[in-house]
Formats: C-alpha cells, sequence, structure tokens
C-alpha cells in the first residue's frame, strides 16, 4: 500500500512540470531558463516563452478555478454535462457550508504531456509514473471528462453525494478526481487502483 500525495506534492508536481516545459521553452540551461521557469511556477504575467498557460488548462501552483468559470479554458473546455454536474454539485455543497473548486480541469495534450514527463522523472519510470499520470491519448482531462476537486473537505461532500449527481471518484489512490460515470442517483462502479489499470 503507499500512501496518498498530498495535495501540495501534487501542485509542486504540476510547477515542476511547468518549469520542465519552461526550460525546455528556453534552450540550454543557466541563468535565463531558471529565471523563466521561475517565472512560470509563479504564474507571473511574463510568463516563460513557449510555456504553458491558461490556454492549455493549466492552473497555477496554489490556485483553483471557480467550477462556474466558464471563461476559463480548464472549465469552458470540459464536457458540457460534466461541467453541468459539478456546478450543480458545488451549489448544493455550498448550501452544506462547503466551497467546491477545480484544481484542474480540461488540459491540453501539451500540458498532459508535461505532467506525464515530470512525473516519469519524480517516480523514475514510466510504469510508475502512470499509476498517477495518464497519457495524453488516454487522460480523460484531455477529453473534458475528468475534474480534480478541492479543497479535502469538497472531496469528502462528493465522496458522499457525487453520485446523486452521477458523479464517481474513478481511482482509488486519487480521491479528488471525478468523472461523470453514471446516471444520477445510481451507485458509482467499483474504483479501480490507478489510472494505469484502467
Ligand atoms: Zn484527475
Amino acid at each position: 500500500m503507499r500512501s496518498q500525495p498530498s495535495r501540495s506534492t501534487r501542485l509542486w508536481r504540476a510547477a515542476g512540470a511547468l518549469a520542465a516545459v519552461a526550460a525546455l521553452a528556453a534552450g540550454a540551461g543557466g541563468c535565463a531558463a531558471a529565471n523563466r521557469a521561475r517565472s512560470a511556477i509563479t504564474g507571473s504575467p511574463a510568463r516563460a516563452d513557449g510555456g504553458l498557460t491558461a490556454a492549455d488548462g493549466y492552473i497555477p501552483d496554489g490556485q483553483s478555478v471557480s467550477p462556474f468559470d466558464d471563461s476559463v479554458p480548464a472549465i469552458g473546455k470540459l464536457d458540457p454535462a460534466l461541467r453541468t454536474a459539478i456546478q450543480q454539485a458545488a451549489k448544493d455543497a455550498a448550501g452544506d457550508g462547503v466551497t467546491m473548486v477545480i484544481d484542474s480541469g480540461w488540459r491540453s495534450k501539451r500540458l498532459q504531456k508535461a505532467l506525464l514527463d515530470q512525473a516519469i522523472v519524480t517516480y523514475g519510470s514510466e510504469q510508475e509514473a502512470r499509476k498517477w499520470v495518464n497519457t495524453p491519448d488516454k487522460s480523460t482531462h484531455v477529453s473534458g471528462k475528468a475534474v480534480d476537486v478541492g479543497p479535502t473537505d469538497a472531496d469528502s461532500w462528493l465522496s458522499q453525494h457525487g453520485n446523486d449527481y452521477g458523479l464517481c471518484q474513478v481511482y482509488t489512490n486519487e480521491m479528488w478526481h471525478y468523472e461523470l460515470t453514471v446516471a444520477p442517483g445510481d451507485t458509482c462502479p467499483v474504483q479501480v487502483s490507478n489510472a494505469s489499470a484502467g
């Protein structure tokens, strides 16, 4: 059994992926690359050349977006049925005093690739990395059919009420990852252990 990475660890990984891409875009290493990477990590407006942006569905480290903010590509490019379901859930969670945000929604293939590349560095092999980050061709984030929900109390709320909206946790190791997998009110399918097992 392995423990779940913390949310901050996941955010750090995302930032690391962005830094890797920024460094790549800057060509050879050195201060310029480092500075650009740092700028990308902090989400500064002076973003790195070729860096990932909100247009890729990228949500900077430590930030999240409202599930109602359709103007953000991470939300606007979600499958409309999923978006409607998560918005309804967020509304009802708010009625219970729980604020629900989206840490990651739709992702471009470029962003998904960057996340996978970074995970391979972090975990040392593609096989291990794939337990946490899917390929651009297989990721349900890229097809707009998945959302990573936060903070933790919102994840807990969804684990209790998600199926009322058709929303189910899919992977045992990712308590934040939800997809629209059943008809509202139906029982969620048994979770698969991780993203590489599906
Ligand atoms: Zn996810």
